[in-house]
Formats: structure tokens, sequence, C-alpha cells
């Protein structure tokens, strides 16, 4: 991934998507205003930060890729495996009980909010369609990697072949230490590759972004490009609910087709 900055915010960006007709990002938590353990571009509304400083963030991010909060739709992301289809009517929307979005709409923008969990961008070149999914262990353990290659080929008439799939910032093997009973209702729902889960003596370690990326192999995604960044070994950029103890904010990853 690219690393940008532009008007004080800092970002990455897959080069894959260059030249693509799509406006995306993972925000980093560098470039708002926000105090304390949500400094400072914390996007998330319920971890007990400053909700002016929260609007004051949503506006610098809002000024920076040229949109109004009309064109934007967030999902209320509660790790299910429901994933919903959205058009302009949906802009300036919150989306109960959502963990995907996906939308062939050009100039509407899909804004998630992370902390650890896996960010998944799904794109489809053929169909100009995008999506946005929220992959933390219990949303994979409930199918939502599947649910959400299924609405592409359901709602878009997506060849999961044709699909292209980019796994952002996320909490790595390096620091997902899980307990035995994660590993098995991870495995439970998806294939889980034995070299997904590392043995150390302090106990099991979970690498959930390489967990999302063998979930979309066995359902035919095989464009796939993974960050490789952990969030909780850079707090300095990231949020990591993890690493900070529970007492964080929560950055942005965002899409919209041109
Ligand atoms: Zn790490």
């Amino acid at each position: 991934m690219y690393r940008r900055s532009a008007n004080g915010i800092v970002f990455y960006q897959f080069e894959e998507l260059d030249g693509a007709g799509l406006t995306h990002a993972f925000l980093t938590r560098l470039g708002g205003v926000s105090q304390g353990p949500y400094a400072t571009l914390n996007l998330g509304h319920t971890v007990g930060d400053d909700l002016a400083a929260v609007q004051e963030n949503h506006r610098r991010v809002f000024a920076l890729f040229g949109v109004d909060r009309g064109q934007v739709v967030s999902p209320y992301q509660v790790h299910s495996a429901h994933i919903r289809p959205v058009g302009r009517e949906h802009g300036g929307t919150v989306q109960n009980s959502t963990d995907g979005l996906l939308t062939t709409t050009p100039g509407l923008m899909l804004l998630f909010r992370f902390a650890d969990c896996v960010p998944l961008l799904l794109w489809d070149p053929a169909h100009r369609a995008v999506g946005l999914v929220h992959a933390g262990w219990r949303g994979v353990a409930n199918g939502v990697v599947r649910a959400a290659v299924e609405a592409f080929v359901r709602h878009v008439g997506s060849y999961p072949g044709d699909l292209w799939a980019g796994i952002g910032p996320a909490i790595g093997p390096c620091c997902y230490r899980v307990g035995p009973e994660v590993i098995e209702r991870v495995a439970q729902a998806v294939h889980l590759p034995p070299d997904r889960v590392h043995h150390r003596d302090d106990g099991l370690y979970l690498d959930l972004p390489g967990t999302v990326q063998a979930a979309l192999e066995a359902l035919g995604v095989h464009r796939i490009e993974a960050s490789g960044i952990c969030t909780a070994c850079h707090t300095d950029e990231w949020f990591s609910h993890r690493a900070e103890g529970g007492r964080t904010g929560r950055f942005g990853a965002l899409v919209m087709l041109e």
C-alpha cells in the first residue's frame, strides 16, 4: 500500500486501484482533533469521545475527499453476516445491524470504522460495483465473508473470479492471542488452514487477515492484496482495541465509485 497525506490526514491506498475510477482510503488516526485515547482522527461516535471532536473529524475527512454527509452511508456494525446493497436514496444514513455494504452508485461513499477487525474492500471492475465489509472473528464465524461474496453474485451479477479484494490494516498474528473456543468457532465456519493459527508458549494466535484471505480463496476470489499492516503493532498510526485495552477510537475505511 501507499502511505499518503493531505491536509494533515495520513491514509493508505492500494496501488492496484490507481486508475480504476474509485476513491478509496484507509484512514490512520492522524489528522484529527480528538484528544487522549481517541487522538486524533477518531470516527467512532460510541466510544466515549467528545462528539464535537468526532464531528469535526468527519468534516475534515469529507472535505478532503470532496463529499458532503448526504453522500455517505455507514453501517451500525454488529459482527453479523448482514450485507446490504445501497443506492443514492441511502445517502446520509446509518444502516442498522449491518456489516457489509455494496453499491453500484457513483458518488455514494461507503464509510466503515475499525480498531483491529479486518476491513475488507471488494471491487468488481466488470460490473463497476464496490463494497466494504467489517470482518472481526465473530463476523467471520457468522459467515460474513461468504455473505459478502454471495451478495455481489446475487445483487450485482458478479462472478467471484472477477472480484478484486483488498484486506486493510487489522490486528495481525503477531498480536492476536485468542482462546481455543475462538479458533473452534472460526474453524466451524470457514476452512482454516493450519498455518493461520500460531502456537506459542503463551497460547494461540490467530491470523485473522489470513483467515479472511483463505475464506475468499475458498469462494473463488483469487485476486487478493493484503496490507500486511498490524494495527496493534503500530498504535502510532492506528487505533487498536486490543493493544490499547479497549479504550480507543475508530479509524475509517472508505470507498466510492467516481
Ligand atoms: Zn502485531
